[in-house]
């Protein structure tokens, strides 16, 4: 199932054309994502592997989808997970994930326009895991069935903030207003040929950037699960952004940092692309 967000409307896409879940299933169940996720997310799909042609009555402007997971309780992410990029960035690649916070309100949707703050900002394209049911110390192997589906994200970052002090901290630099867009529609895992090697390229301004394959990551979807749920509960609605390939643009030579008109496409195999364009930083003397 392709699972998305249409003006504010839970959907069920598939090609260009989406049904809206509250309408087509006469009100049986809710419009709102969240309470979707939380409450009734296998009835979902069981009730969407039934839906007839005529219920995809919606033509897909994707400029009106929305983030597929509008208001995550816990928004995980992980550092360092490829070890092209650990390189890049000096490390030796790590033994645990290197875990922070995107905080949740910096979650947006898949084609949105972003004021940039002061400072320098840097991409990195990610694969972003959602949880679909209360998952506690989880084993691996059964790490798989406590995703709802596979996202898009941005793990937009701002450098400056993100480096400075000792030690450095990363969460407050990843969350400034639309560093966390998400989209264009959350794919279930059955989806894939193999939702553990997913080919994912990051373009700017029409050139790839960043490409790699998601099997590259240290710590994959099913491991990063078992290892976060060892320690906390996750919820329905959660998101894991699980690290970004080499690339970035602060390892260019010279360093390569975002500016007013440039755009940025992230994109998944088998999932699609998210799209942002940046605007100059609001002129304050904060
Ligand atoms: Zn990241």
């Amino acid at each position: 199932m392709r699972f998305g967000v249409l003006d504010g409307r839970a959907v069920v896409v598939k090609g260009d054309r989406a049904a809206d879940v509250a309408a087509a299933s006469r009100w049986l169940l809710p419009r709102d994502p969240m309470a979707l996720l939380q409450d009734c997310w296998p009835r979902v799909r069981e009730w969407a592997a039934g839906l007839s042609e005529a219920a995809y009555d919606t033509p897909v402007d994707p400029v009106a989808l929305g983030a597929p997971v509008p208001r995550p309780r816990q928004v995980f992410a992980v550092a360092l997970n490829y070890p092209p990029h650990a390189a890049e960035a000096g490390f030796t690649p790590p033994d645990e994930p290197l875990v922070f916070t995107k905080f949740p309100s910096c979650i947006t949707g898949p084609h949105t326009t972003v004021a940039l703050p002061a400072g320098k900002v840097d991409w990195e394209v990610e694969l972003v895991a959602a949880i679909g049911r209360e998952t506690y110390l989880v084993s691996e192997d059964r790490a798989w069935e406590a995703v709802a589906g596979l996202t898009v994200g941005q793990d937009l970052s701002e450098r400056v903030s993100q480096l400075q002090g000792k030690p450095a901290q990363f969460s407050l630099a990843k969350s400034f207003p639309g560093f966390g867009p998400t989209g264009p529609v959350l794919v279930t895992p059955d989806e894939f040929d193999d939702p553990d090697d997913l080919e994912i390229t990051g373009l700017l301004n029409g050139k790839a950037v960043q490409h790699d394959r998601t099997k590259s990551m240290i710590f994959s979807v099913p491991e990063l699960i078992a290892r976060l749920s060892a320690v906390l509960p996750l919820f329905p609605g959660d998101l894991i952004f699980t690290g970004t390939p080499a690339g970035v643009g602060n390892r260019m030579d010279p360093p390569r940092y975002l500016t007013a008109d440039d755009e940025l496409v992230s994109r998944i195999e088998g999932i699609g692309e998210i799209r942002q364009r940046f605007t100059a930083p609001k002129t304050s003397d904060r």
